[in-house]
């Protein structure tokens, strides 16, 4: 892993450490379980859903330290969101992991942009989108488990 110590920034290891909104929500209208098998991350997303808005979203599971910061950081970033804008941020997310041009300075990828340096690594792509394709499954009605192979 000392390879990827770049990777490992202040936010990434706190959010990974203590990560946000790490419980079963209340009364969740969808919930999506999500696995990569290729490391071993394993969430659950689940979220209150109202009028095409998130009312709430939250997470558990296990994984390593991109994937749980993640999903702490998508679960800031999503609460209050249309569904729409949840896809389009979804979208947005996996340029900027994958190293397609994406504009930094969007307001909403203050945070998400700490992630970035995971593009130099394909193998931990998998690891931080995991969320995401919870999340656009979930809001798309596909309750499929979604695995990233
Ligand atoms: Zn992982």
């Amino acid at each position: 892993m000392s390879d990827l110590s770049s990777l490992y920034q202040e936010m990434i290891i706190d959010h990974g450490r203590h990560p946000r909104n790490f419980h079963v929500l209340d009364n969740p209208t969808v919930e999506q379980a999500a696995h990569n098998p290729l490391c071993g991350d394993q969430l659950t997303v689940y979220c209150r859903l109202k009028d095409n808005y998130i009312e709430s979203v939250s997470f558990q599971g296990s994984g390593c330290a991109i994937s749980m910061a993640s999903a702490s950081m998508m679960t800031e970033l999503l609460t209050g969101q249309s569904v729409a804008s949840a896809l389009t941020l979804a979208g947005v997310f996996e340029d900027l992991v994958t190293g397609q041009a994406v504009d930094l300075e969007r307001p909403e990828l203050a945070k998400l942009k700490v992630l970035a340096g995971v593009s130099a690594f394909p193998a931990r792509v998998k690891c931080a989108t995991l969320c995401w394709h919870a999340a656009k499954a979930m809001v798309s009605d596909a309750h499929e488990t979604v695995s990233t192979e």
